[in-house]
């Protein structure tokens, strides 16, 4: 790490106690950006580095609701608003047992990079609760989610902040909070939230568009080492919104997706895993992968092992943090994977990813690779504003551009800053770069 930035880590680490994934990801970002903190010294001045560490807002709060039993919970909700610089805070909401203040502020610090990168009017935020959605019927989801906006109507807008989905936040899940939003506020406010149903504001593409975005990327990336997706047996770990359209963009990209996963395990089908039968079973049923192979019969299910000992020559890591550790990068370039996108938020421990580069695999960070899931949202958020509805064609086309532009500015910064193919110190200079730049010219606010 740059000695300048040494003393800043030091005083996040020192101020934000036990955030292990916050301290993980500002380490990350830190690492890389040090030939730009040398190139402008005038934002050291303004102690730039130093703020954008800093969320501008952090709101935590009580949600009671009652179960189908008449029995009483309390969860607790979070909102981070990291920094607005370039535009309302924008991220997700996500609801997960395992969800704590330091989950959320990880989130909200990728989110300003990440959505710096992609070029549009938005600023970075993130938000969520400890709440667990699975196992409870649509009514219980329902007064949770009336609940948890309750509260958080106080603080979002189509101007401050807007919310959207992540994991264990879909289609049912954003339909209650935009009920109960508009229920409070008596305001039809479509750009309040993104992700939404197409039959009340939702826009074409949005619920495709982190998966799609990631295929989109990684085929750009291998491109640049003239390859492409076809006839390579590809990974997806996880089955939920991300990785299922990303199994279905890489399938229509002509490679073959062999595998995927849910927390109990992995499903292993050699001639390619059946998407209608995925879906039916994660969207429909809401049920565990396990199901697969009671209709597949050439499929296998392992549980509690991980997906990467499947052998593949591109890697789509879907489920979430940290999710593949040293050892499995090994198994991955012992297996002949060539690259690897981060459709999840920092899958890829560090450890991991120096393994990766090293053996020279091509590693898009989730930064940039998942970009195309807020980028589809800041569509929604023009199309809404202008009354407006685009066509799924033109929906994808723009995506398809966005991700271009991202991959092609990661490429060129790194190279322009002397790590040629190294993607994480592409996207964090380039997405520093772009908030820093805003930070400098709004003053000291
Ligand atoms: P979903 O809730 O739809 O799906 C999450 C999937 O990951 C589920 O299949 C879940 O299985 C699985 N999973 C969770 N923990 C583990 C684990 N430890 N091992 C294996 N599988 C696991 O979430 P999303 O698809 O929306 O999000 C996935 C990731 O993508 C997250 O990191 C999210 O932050 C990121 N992301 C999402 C965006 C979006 O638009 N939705 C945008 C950008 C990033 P189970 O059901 O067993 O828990």
């Amino acid at each position: 790490m740059h000695a300048a930035l040494e003393s800043i880590y030091e005083r996040v680490l020192s101020r934000n106690p036990g955030e292990v994934e916050f301290h993980q990801a500002v380490r990350e970002v830190l690492d890389s950006i040090g030939p730009a903190v040398d190139k402008h010294p005038e934002y050291a001045d303004a102690r730039i580095v130093e703020r954008i560490c800093e969320p501008e807002r952090q709101i935590i709060f009580r949600v009671p609701w009652e179960d189908d039993q008449g029995g009483i919970h309390i969860n607790r909700g979070f909102r981070v608003e990291f920094n607005s610089a370039l535009g309302p805070f924008k991220g997700g909401l996500r609801f997960h047992p395992s969800v704590l203040l330091g989950t959320v502020k990880f989130l909200g610090f990728e989110q300003v990079f990440k959505n710096a990168l992609t070029g549009l009017p938005i600023g970075g935020g993130k938000g969520g609760s400890d709440f667990d959605p699975r196992g409870r019927s649509d009514r219980e989801v329902m007064r949770f989610c009336q609940s948890f906006m309750l509260e958080l109507y106080r603080h979002i807008g189509e101007h401050t902040d807007v919310p959207a989905g992540d994991m264990g936040v879909g289609g049912r899940e954003l339909g209650y909070l935009f009920g109960q939003y508009k229920r409070i506020t008596n305001r039809y406010e479509s750009g309040v939230l993104t992700g939404k149903g197409l039959s009340y504001g939702g826009a074409q593409v949005r619920r495709e568009a982190t998966g799609y975005g990631c295929s989109f990327f990684v085929e750009e990336m291998l491109r640049a080492r003239g390859e492409s997706f076809e006839g390579k047996d590809v990974v997806v770990s996880g089955s939920g919104n991300v990785a299922l359209y990303t199994i279905e963009k890489v399938h229509q990209l002509g490679g073959r997706v062999v595998a995927c996963s849910d927390s109990g395990g992995f499903v292993h089908d050699p001639k390619g895993l059946d998407l209608d039968l995925l879906k039916d079973i994660k969207e429909v049923r809401r049920e565990r992968i396990a199901e697969y192979t009671e209709q597949r019969g050439d499929a296998t299910f392992v549980p509690d092992r991980s997906v990467w000992e499947v052998p593949c020559q591109v890697a789509l890591p879907s489920a979430t943090q940290n999710e593949l550790d040293e050892d499995d990068a090994a198994a991955l370039v012992r297996g002949g994977c060539i690259a690897v996108g981060e459709g999840a938020n920092m899958p890829t421990t560090s450890a991991a990813v120096r393994v990766l580069q090293e053996a020279g695999v091509s590693f898009a960070p989730g930064k940039a690779a998942n970009a195309g899931g807020v980028a589809a949202s800041a569509l929604e958020m023009q199309q809404n504003a202008s009354r407006d509805s685009w066509s799924f064609e033109h929906s994808e086309n723009r995506l398809r551009e966005i991700m271009v532009d991202i991959h092609a500015r990661c490429h060129d910064v790194a190279e322009e800053y002397g790590s040629p193919g190294n993607y994480v110190a592409g996207a964090n200079i380039a997405g520093y770069s772009r908030v820093a730049e805003a930070m400098l010219a709004l003053g000291l606010v």
